[in-house]
């Protein structure tokens, strides 16, 4: 299976990127988690995507593109890859086509989830991540068992830097101006599956699973294979 999910922030994809990863046992693999690690462990490329991540502006091309191409050579990802969070731009898809070639394989389908800006923003302030597994949490629909820990491992939950309000706006005019232009390459190419977002979590994940039958291998059409 190799997907993209291509989205708002806060529209649940990586959220629905992470369910499909553990049933359908391939990596999840997400340029804002590689970047965040990058920054914490301040590496040179932690280095130089601080500024831009903090302040809601996309991290250059070539810094993510790189990125992705080290990721995607890595063994795990030869059955297969959710793509969260990349591209995010035209110059990053055309990367990306790029990048599919050398490995010798195509995308199967690209899933984007409609959520409307009010409800994105809503989520963003109310999310809650955990400083190290890295799951999330809502405050009103999915809050932890206890306050301020995680479920996962117990270590604090703390609200990203680029979740505080300022940040979130600046992010979404950033994908509306970047990133949604994608979704006119990817439906000319047949590539695009559009879900209602704004549905329960399992729900959103039943409709994408409906929607990439038959695109992908291994998926039966009718899911009556189990
Ligand atoms: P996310 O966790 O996907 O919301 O990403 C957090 C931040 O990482 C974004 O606001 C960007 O600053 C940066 N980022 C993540 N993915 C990309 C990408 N494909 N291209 C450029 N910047 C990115």
């Amino acid at each position: 299976m190799r997907l993209v999910m291509l989205a708002p922030p806060g529209a649940g994809k990586g959220t629905q990127a992470d369910i499909l990863a553990r049933r359908h046992g391939v990596p999840h693999v997400e340029t804002g988690d590689l970047l965040r690690r990058a920054i914490e462990e301040e590496t040179p490329t932690g280095r130089e995507a601080r500024q831009y991540v903090e302040s809601g502006n996309l991290v250059p091309d070539k810094i993510v593109v790189e990125l992705i191409r080290q990721r995607l050579d890595e063994p795990d990802c030869d059955p297969g890859f959710i793509l969260d969070g990349f591209p995010r731009t035209i110059q990053q898809a055309n990367a990306t086509e790029g990048m599919l070639r050398d490995l010798d394989c195509v995308l199967d389908a690209v899933v984007t989830l409609e959520v409307s800006r009010q409800e994105i923003v809503r989520r963003l302030e109310a999310r809650r991540v955990c400083s190290e597994c890295g799951a999330t949490y809502h405050l009103e629909h999915d809050p932890p068992e206890q306050t301020g820990t995680c479920d996962r491992c117990g270590s604090e939950l703390v609200q990203r830097e680029d979740d505080r309000p300022e940040t979130i706006l600046q992010r979404l005019s950033q994908y509306e101006e970047k990133t949604e232009p994608l979704l006119g390459f990817y439906r000319e190419r047949d590539l695009l599956v559009t879900v209602d977002g704004e549905q329960p979590i399992d729900a959103v994940t039943d409709a994408i699973e409906e929607e990439i039958a038959g695109r992908v291998d291994g998926i039966s059409q009718t899911g009556d294979e189990g």
